[in-house]
């Protein structure tokens, strides 16, 4: 079990991530810079703009180290934008990622018209009780490989995802007061 958890915090909804931890009596620890990585043994990549968190990390020089870091292990999660730089194909996009997860993302996937909205998801690894999943200009999963397993989908499309150490949902737990996500998260050996 994680003990420190680090929130990217560059841009983007990492206070909502901050606060569902100190709820559940984790210490969190904001990383801005390479160096707030000491100490921490696993990282939540937060919601907000996929493109200008890529670009910070690249500029930071965090993107390598921590792609270093979950490639030997340490447990990720990653929520909508994080659940992008998290993917090692973006449909129609060059910008930079992590690229950890072996799995292909469409970003803004459910068009204008359903920009953002809230449903309860069935997602059986956290038990019979559907989850409050909210979804903002929210990604979906167009492919995944053989060692990742699929934990829920909207509309037959997969919006969270697991390979190993790695986390990703397309929607925002953080937003919602059920906290079944980050304590299944939690349980990742660190
Ligand atoms: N659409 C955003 C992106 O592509 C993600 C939205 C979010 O994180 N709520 O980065």
């Amino acid at each position: 079990m994680a003990r420190r958890v680090g929130v990217l915090a560059l841009q983007g909804a990492f206070r909502e991530h901050m606060a569902a931890l100190t709820r559940l009596g984790v210490t969190a620890c904001e990383v801005r810079q390479l160096k707030d990585m000491d100490g921490i043994d696993a990282m939540i990549i937060p919601g907000g703009e996929s493109t200008t968190i890529g670009k910070l990390l690249n500029e930071g020089g965090i993107l390598a180290p921590l792609r270093a870091r979950i490639e030997t292990g340490m447990p990720v999660y990653g929520s909508c934008a994080g659940l992008i730089l998290l993917c090692r194909e973006i449909e129609h996009s060059d910008q930079p990622r992590i690229g950890a997860l072996n799995a292909t993302v469409r970003r803004n996937a459910f068009g204008r018209q359903v920009d953002s909205f809230e449903t309860d998801l069935d997602m059986p690894v956290l038990g019979p009780t559907p989850i409050p999943a909210v979804f903002i200009r929210a990604p979906v999963i167009t492919r995944v490989g053989d060692d990742v397993t699929i934990l829920a989908k909207v509309n037959g499309l997969a919006v969270a995802v697991r390979q190993g150490n790695i986390l990703a949902t397309s929607f925002h737990p953080e937003l919602t007061p059920d906290t079944r996500i980050h304590e299944f998260f939690l349980t990742f050996p660190a």
